[in-house]
């Protein structure tokens, strides 16, 4: 991949080191499989690392952002800086394949992609059951257990799923 090769050791290094930050709210997926890295730099011991927020308030931002400083500086970097950008905006549709596949994995839907387009409700109501892939659900609950949650019921397998939200 071009892209990786014209990367310094450095930068690489710091890549792979936030591959291991996880979402404290779901374990197995990494801050680089949840799109919201923005920008690496890195020289020999200092990085600076741009994310943005995932949902605006979401109280998980500053534990990420301790996390990554903590991993970053185990990688080597003594000076580690985590700015928190608004810039473009995150959004769903930003969460990579992977890390699609670890949402559905973990029982959790993945967003819709709503392709830049706005969401809908139409939107939010069209998922597929991550249990039994069945399109035939029910939105129960805009707001899950957090903001960036929905409730929704599966009329095939009878279970009752969060989806993480679609976020334009
Ligand atoms: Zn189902």
């Amino acid at each position: 991949m071009t892209t990786t090769r014209q990367r310094t050791d450095a930068t690489q290094r710091v890549w792979n080191a936030l591959q291991d930050v996880t979402d404290p709210e779901i374990p197995d997926i990494s801050v680089v499989e949840l799109g919201i890295i923005q920008r690496v730099e890195a020289t020999d011991d200092t990085a600076t690392i741009d994310m943005c927020p995932t949902f605006a308030g979401c109280p998980a931002l500053d534990y990420m952002r301790d996390d990554i400083r903590k991993h970053v500086t185990a990688a080597g970097f003594d000076h580690v800086r985590v700015n928190i950008v608004f810039d473009p905006p995150w959004t769903t549709d930003r969460i990579t394949d992977e890390g699609r596949r670890k949402l559905k994995a973990f029982g959790l839907a993945p967003p819709t992609k709503c392709s830049g387009g706005p969401v809908t409700e139409a939107i939010i109501r069209d998922v597929a059951c991550p249990f039994c892939d069945s399109h035939d659900t029910t939105l129960e609950s805009i707001f899950g257990p957090t903001l960036c949650r929905a409730i929704h019921y599966c009329n095939a397998c009878r279970q009752s799923f969060e989806q993480f939200k679609p976020v334009e």
